[in-house]
């Protein structure tokens, strides 16, 4: 059948093998066929006209030529070898220039062979180059490679391993020239004749190979629809079952707890947002229906004691509360945070994390199956199925935006009526994604910082200035403040990023020899780093250099001074967060970031944007629009995690809409989407839900 066809893994595709495969697979999460034929290309490039030499010119952002390699000449020592080869058609010579694959290229490329020639032209000296060129004959393209051209995002690793955008398309060929026609449809045929779409076999064909433009158009507009479509599916239909079947607990005192905290232990006047945003939580769990809220605020709004406030609401009516921080430290700190806020109310507190000992735990487990303890704080380990509470009324979840429903789900298990959650996160949300990523959650928002905070002031310097940089550097030290470096580490360049991490904290070291540096990094344990952090928090340290470990939540007021360095690698949302950990005392801060002299276009505005702005909400619309396709490394780091495959928020809000009207419609028919002609959607949600394809259901 041909579904199963579908189903092959790539491994058995003729030119892939178990290498490529398992590459395929740890970058882009591509397993079967089935997979890459929904691995769409994130442009077109017209390759119909071949180019002169003589045509070039810098802005061409690429061209396509005819010609041969005259001669290959290697350049350079260390890191900047290379090897240069000189290309000519009948109009000039240009050069074409490889990093990687020195020795291979020469027997890859023929000198005196006709190549057509595919690459970005840019200027180096007086002359033009093209780095790491396409080169194939022309007796080599195939049917369809001539018109307009898919170009699919490829990492470094896989162009390592061959696998450049070209390797993927002639795959993809191979692919549909393979399964029987026509691809068996995905909608069922009373949608697909309603909304006037064309097959599922047709657009699959069109996206990678388009017969002409319109054609194209077409089978975008049907696989964007499809993929939104049944995401509001999806959303809807858990809201409506969340809805019908989740009854909650009612909060309905405010007692002792809450009042004796807020009358004499809180040490500031809440925030109007923050009064706002409890009321709205008060409403939630004092109506009968379970509660599900996001909140969202920016960094240093406030969110900590918000949830403590909800939390006493809990206890004040005899239940349990939770918070829930997705690492070590920062559970530390709720812990610390806590328990000195809530000295004097006699509540049982507790923490568990991964690294509790088997002995506490054993302390630990029993008091909470017995209500004894009615605080508990810790990471994920709270999850366990171990991990029984006698009546868990409120859990929060701190920094998070990927808490599921499989999470959740495993949350109603813990009690017989699911308990309410909070859900906080300082990454704003911009609209329309929380519209499709969060359909079924409540938002609060708390849009206003404490009085008293100065907006951290955020500086560009070029790496090549950064002597200036140390005598303001020093005088903030002098006063008693403290200071981060930030260094970038992804996976993609780990070893010398943890070189150039190493060097920088050596460097530091040296410049600023009268003080003491700390460093953390992901690679460290958990203890050390922790150990680490906390050096920093009780000043024993005055300057930490990090990674983006730091990114998360924690919380040193007396941090006043924040230095990232290759900032143009971070993307725009990330930067913010980081931002946000400094700027949380009364003190003036300052976030500088530091970047090399040549930028992209891309990163020059995401610098822009940090230099112009402290709008989380703003940064986050900007980041969503910026963080364009073709580039995967860049998007996996920042902020929001989801995945679509095809469909673009920013762009297909009204594809959007008309997917959730289509998909209510039927709801409203078919609740349960039992009649016949709904099978198909509920086959699909099946299965799209249980291939996590649907990295946004997580969310939800
Ligand atoms: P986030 O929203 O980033 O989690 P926190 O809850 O950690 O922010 O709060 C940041 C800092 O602001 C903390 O030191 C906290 O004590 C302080 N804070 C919170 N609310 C107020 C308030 N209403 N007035 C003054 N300071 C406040
Ligand atoms: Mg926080």
């Amino acid at each position: 059948m041909a579904t199963n066809i579908l189903q092959t893994s790539l491994m058995y595709l003729r030119n892939v093998g178990a290498k490529r495969a398992e590459t395929l697979k740890k970058e882009i999460g591509v397993e079967t066929w089935e997979d890459l034929l929904y691995y769409f290309p994130y442009k077109y490039i017209d390759r119909s006209r071949i180019f002169k030499i003589r045509e070039i010119d810098g802005n061409m952002p690429y061209i396509q030529l005819k010609g041969k390699i005259r001669s290959y000449e290697y350049l350079g020592e260390g890191s900047s070898r290379r090897l240069k080869a000189v290309f000519y058609d009948d109009t000039g010579t240009i050069d074409l220039v490889w990093f990687r694959m020195l020795k291979q290229i020469p027997n890859l490329y023929q000198v005196g062979t006709e190549y057509i020639l595919f690459g970005k032209p840019s200027v180096f000296g007086n002359r033009y180059n093209v780095v790491h060129p396409e080169l194939e004959q022309e007796s080599k393209f195939y049917d369809g490679e001539v018109g307009t051209q898919g170009q699919y995002n490829t990492t470094e690793k896989m162009k390592q391993g061959f696998l450049h955008s070209r390797v993927l398309q002639k795959l993809i060929a191979q692919i549909l020239e393979t399964v029987p026609s026509p691809i068996p449809e995905t909608l069922p045929e009373h949608l697909v004749a309603k909304l006037h779409l064309p097959s599922l076999d047709m657009a699959l064909r069109n996206i990678h190979f388009p017969k002409s433009p319109e054609t194209l158009r077409y089978a975008e507009y049907r696989l964007k629809l499809e993929e939104l479509f049944y995401i509001q599916l999806n959303i809807l239909r858990v809201t409506k079952y969340r809805k019908q079947r989740l009854g909650g607990f009612r909060f309905q005192t405010v007692g002792e707890y809450f009042n004796r905290f807020y009358s004499k232990n809180l040490p500031f006047e809440l925030t109007n947002a923050q009064k706002r945003v409890v009321r709205e939580i008060r409403r939630d769990t004092n109506s009968g229906r379970q509660m599900n809220r996001l909140l969202q605020g920016d960094v240093g709004s406030g969110k900590t004691l918000v949830a403590l406030l909800s939390l006493l609401l809990a206890l004040d009516n005899g239940f349990q509360g939770a918070i829930m921080a997705p690492t070590e430290i920062l559970a530390n700190q709720h812990y610390e945070t806590l328990t000195s806020l809530l000295q004097g109310l006699n509540i049982e507190i507790a923490l568990l994390t991964g690294s509790t000992k088997k002995k506490e735990r054993e302390i630990i487990l029993p008091k909470l199956k017995s209500g004894e303890i009615q605080l508990l704080i810790g990471t994920h380990a709270l999850l366990e199925d171990t991990v029984d509470f006698n009546n868990l009324g409120l859990i929060v979840v701190d920094e998070q935006h990927r808490f599921g429903v499989a999470q959740r789900a495993k949350l109603w298990k813990k009690n017989a009526v699911a308990p309410h959650v909070l859900v906080m996160t300082a990454t704003p949300i911009p609209r329309t994604l929380a519209m499709t990523l969060y359909g079924d959650l409540d938002v609060s928002v708390i849009d206003e910082l404490p009085p008293g905070r100065k907006p951290v002031k955020t500086i560009h310097i070029y790496s090549e200035r950064r002597q200036n940089l140390y005598a303001s550097v020093r005088r903030q030290l002098q006063a008693g403040r403290q200071v981060y470096i930030v260094y970038p580490l992804i996976e993609e360049s780990e070893k010398s990023d943890m070189e150039n991490l190493e060097a920088g904290f050596e460097q530091t070291k040296q410049i600023f020899s009268e003080y003491r540096v700390g460093m953390v990094h992901g690679k460290m344990k958990a203890s050390e780093k922790d150990e680490e952090m906390q050096r920093f928090v009780s000043r024993q340290t005055q300057i930490l250099v990090a990674t983006t470990v730091i990114e998360v939540g924690v919380n040193v007021p007396n941090a006043s001074v924040m230095i990232i360095e290759n900032a143009e690698r971070f993307g725009l949302s990330q930067l913010h967060q980081l931002r946000g950990r400094v700027g949380r005392g009364a003190d003036q801060s300052v976030c500088i970031l530091l970047t090399r002299y040549e930028l992209s276009e891309n990163a020059r505005r995401r610098i822009a944007i940090m230099t112009e702005t402290n709008d989380g909400f703003l940064i986050a619309e900007e980041d969503l629009k910026l963080r364009g396709p073709g580039d995967i490394d860049g998007t996996q780091q920042s902020g929001v995690a989801f995945h679509l495959k095809i469909a673009d928020l920013t762009h297909d809000s009204q594809i959007l809409a008309q997917a959730r009207d289509v998909a209510q419609e039927i709801l409203d028919d078919d609740p349960f989407l039992e009649k016949p002609q709904n099978t198909l959607l509920l086959q699909q949600l099946n299965k799209l839900n249980s291939e996590h394809q649907m990295g946004w259901f997580m969310i939800s």
